[in-house]
Order: C-alpha cells, then sequence, then structure tokens
C-alpha cells in the first residue's frame, strides 16, 4: 500500500492540464514506486456548484466558435485591476468543493496543474492544514495568466524564464520559484528507449520515403484542421500527413470519409503522441503548450497555424524567440512554407531543428516530482 498521497487538481479544459498531470503522475511512479497513491480531481466537474461544473463542456464551443471573446475573458480578467476580482470569484464557487475533496482524502501533497482552480484549491488546503505543502504548476509558456501566482503555494514550478518573469510581475516571491520546463509525458524522457525513425514508421504503418507532416490541434482537434489537411492534400507536394483528430469525432469522421490524394493517415485521440511526433519531420500545430514543448521534446521543427487569443499568444512568442518554428496563420500561408521548404532550401527547417533539441527540456515531469517531494 502507498503510504503517501497526493491530489493534483487539474481541469479538462483543452487537453493540456490532463496530460500535464498524467505526466507528473508518471513521473513519481517511476521515481518512487509504491510510495505515492495520486489521485486527479477534476475542480470544476467535482468542486463547483451547478451551472459552474459544466465549464469544461463550454470549453471547446468558446474557443472554437468565439475566440474573441475567450480572448478578451482572458485580457479583462488579468490586469491588476480585475484580478483580484476573478481570482475571488473563482474561489467563491470552488473553495468549498474543494474542501471537501481534501478533508476526503487527507493528502500528503496538493498539486495544482490548472491556474482557475489554483487559489481555491490552496486556500481550503491551508484552511484545513496549512502545514501541508501546495504546488502549482504551472502550463503556459511565456504570459502565464496572473491567476497562476494568485495562490499562496510554497513552490511554482513554470515552464520557462519568461513565465518566471511573468511571476515576478505579479509579485509571486521569487525564491519559492524554480524554472524547470512543462511537465510531459516521461516516453519523452531521455532514458526512454529510441526506437529508429524508420521502425517507428513501420510499426506505425508509415511510408519511409517521404517527408512527414504531423497535424494536430491539441486534444479537442482544434482550429481550422480540415481547410488545412485540403490545402495540403491539393499542393502536389512529396509529403505524407498524418492529422491527429484527438477527441473532435466529426473531424475525424470528415478526414476518414476525404477521398485524399496524397499518403495519409487519420487518427482519433492518441495515447502514443511521443511515436507519431518521432515519426515525424514537422509538426503543424496550434500554439497549444504541451505540444510545442512535446515536440521539442522529440526534436522537430514546428508550424504554428494558430493561438488562441489570450492563453496562446505568449506560446507564440516564446516559439518565435527560440527559433524552433514559424507562425502561417493561414492554409494558404502554410502551403505557401512548405513549398519554400521542400522545393528549395531546407537549412531554416534544419536550423530550427537544432534549436528545438537546444530548447527541449524532455525531462521535466521527473525534475520537478523531484522537486516536489523535497516539499514533504
Ligand atoms: N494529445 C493526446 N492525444 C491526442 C491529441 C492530443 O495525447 O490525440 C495531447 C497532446 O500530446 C498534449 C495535449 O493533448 O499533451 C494537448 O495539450 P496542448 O497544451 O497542446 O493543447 P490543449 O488541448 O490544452 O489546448
Amino acid at each position: 500500500m502507498p503510504s503517501r498521497q497526493i491530489l493534483i487538481f487539474f481541469s479538462d479544459t483543452g487537453g493540456g492540464h490532463r496530460a500535464a498531470a498524467n505526466a507528473l503522475r508518471d513521473a513519481f511512479h517511476f521515481l518512487f514506486p509504491g510510495e505515492y497513491e495520486i489521485t486527479f480531481v477534476d475542480g470544476f466537474r467535482e468542486c463547483a456548484p451547478f451551472p459552474f461544473n459544466h465549464i469544461p463542456d463550454t470549453y471547446f464551443p468558446l474557443t472554437a466558435y468565439a475566440p474573441h471573446l475567450w480572448g478578451a475573458l482572458f485580457h479583462s480578467s488579468n490586469s491588476r485591476l480585475s484580478l483580484p476580482l476573478s481570482a475571488s470569484f473563482d474561489d467563491f464557487i470552488l473553495r468549498s468543493g474543494c474542501a471537501r475533496v481534501i478533508r476526503a482524502r487527507a493528502p500528503d501533497l496538493v498539486i495544482s496543474v490548472h491556474p482557475l482552480i489554483n487559489r481555491a484549491a490552496c486556500n481550503a488546503l491551508k484552511e484545513i492544514d496549512p502545514d501541508t505543502p501546495f504546488a502549482t504548476v504551472v502550463t503556459d509558456l511565456f504570459d502565464a495568466h496572473g491567476l497562476w501566482f494568485s495562490a499562496a503555494s510554497d513552490l511554482v514550478v513554470v515552464p520557462t524564464a519568461g513565465a518566471f518573469e511573468r511571476g515576478l510581475k505579479w509579485k509571486f516571491p521569487r525564491e519559492k520559484m524554480r524554472v524547470i520546463g512543462q511537465p510531459i509525458s516521461i516516453k519523452f524522457a531521455t532514458h526512454a528507449p529510441a526506437e529508429s525513425q524508420r521502425a517507428l514508421r513501420e510499426r506505425l504503418g508509415l511510408r519511409d520515403d517521404l517527408f512527414t507532416i504531423l497535424l494536430v490541434g491539441g486534444g479537442e482537434g482544434m482550429g481550422p484542421l480540415r481547410a488545412i489537411a485540403r490545402a495540403l492534400d491539393h499542393a502536389a507536394l512529396p509529403i505524407q500527413l498524418v492529422v491527429i483528430a484527438g477527441r473532435n469525432k466529426s473531424l475525424y469522421k470528415y478526414l476518414t470519409e476525404l477521398p485524399w490524394q496524397i499518403a495519409v493517415n487519420v487518427q482519433s485521440f492518441v495515447n502514443n503522441m511521443p511515436d507519431w511526433m518521432r515519426a515525424s519531420d514537422l509538426v503543424i500545430t496550434k500554439a497549444g503548450p504541451g505540444t510545442i514543448m512535446e515536440t521539442l521534446a522529440a526534436g522537430k521543427p514546428m508550424l504554428l497555424s494558430g493561438y488562441l487569443r489570450g492563453q496562446e499568444e505568449g506560446n507564440v512568442k516564446f516559439v518565435q524567440e527560440t527559433g524552433v518554428g514559424v507562425l502561417r496563420a493561414s492554409p494558404h500561408a502554410i502551403v505557401h512554407q512548405l513549398r519554400a521548404w521542400l522545393d528549395g532550401d531546407r537549412a531554416q527547417l534544419t536550423a530550427m531543428q537544432a534549436s528545438a533539441t537546444r530548447a527541449a527540456r524532455p525531462n521535466a515531469a521527473l525534475e520537478i516530482a523531484q522537486e516536489l517531494v523535497k516539499l514533504l
């Protein structure tokens, strides 16, 4: 029987928070086998009263069909004046539910990987037992929202120096922050056995003679993936395309029924993203932080096809400033860029690949788990 309890607060708003929670759980189990029992708590679904328990169901429609409203919500809740209000509102709807879960589990450590749940979970814990440590693991790469830093956490782990600067801007104590990396699957870690790209492609049913592009839109299959896929199909480029539709069932159906002209492999939600990334030569994705850091860990260059207003704008900055990818925000611009790379000079691709390997933090989840146990 594991002797210690860890609670991880997350929510299924997108795929990134659950992916980060999974990575941390796997890292604890890998490093300390049998020592920790880890329980996930979807803060909104399990702790918020009706109708707020349905917030995860609104994420996809809101971000997909009303991106301007989403961006406005992000920015309007993220100023010096408005942040205390948004933090108090989250606290109001979530704190008593968080306290109920915390009392029931009596954890030794509580972790939050979600900016909106952070403060309520921390307040609930500290009211019940001020000595139990609380840690925040930030999953935004650059312009991290102020709510990440609004809890009285004992430790805040951030993925990049840019996010560290944000924490300072929000007056979070420097000595309680660590720059380690984004917690990505430990299948990306350097201890994991590396299969050759050729063997991987064979196992995944891919051709080995074509430049292979992985097209993905986060856990929910977001962004104009249909239009991009169609544009790539009609571009007459020497490519093979893998599209991962995630949980977007209508996208999956649409793509599997298209009369494709190019070699294509369409997947719904996959549990082996590291394999698909390593089998590819380039990743086309929206600017999701999880996918970006996974792409770097796989050592691949990337082409950003867009970003969520507000929340992912900083991730674009991170990609451009570290020289690991470019933003081409329309299907036409994507095809134009690919043609330039594939018909001509591939030096930029090679340079981006080298930068990706330099900026990668493949062992971040393991390093974060090692840091978190120091709190116990
Ligand atoms: N993901 C996955 N399988 C899929 C699609 C996505 O495991 O079929 C994972 C992906 O590897 C990443 C996460 O979902 O870890 C997406 O996180 P990101 O931060 O990129 O975007 P979000 O979905 O949170 O907007």
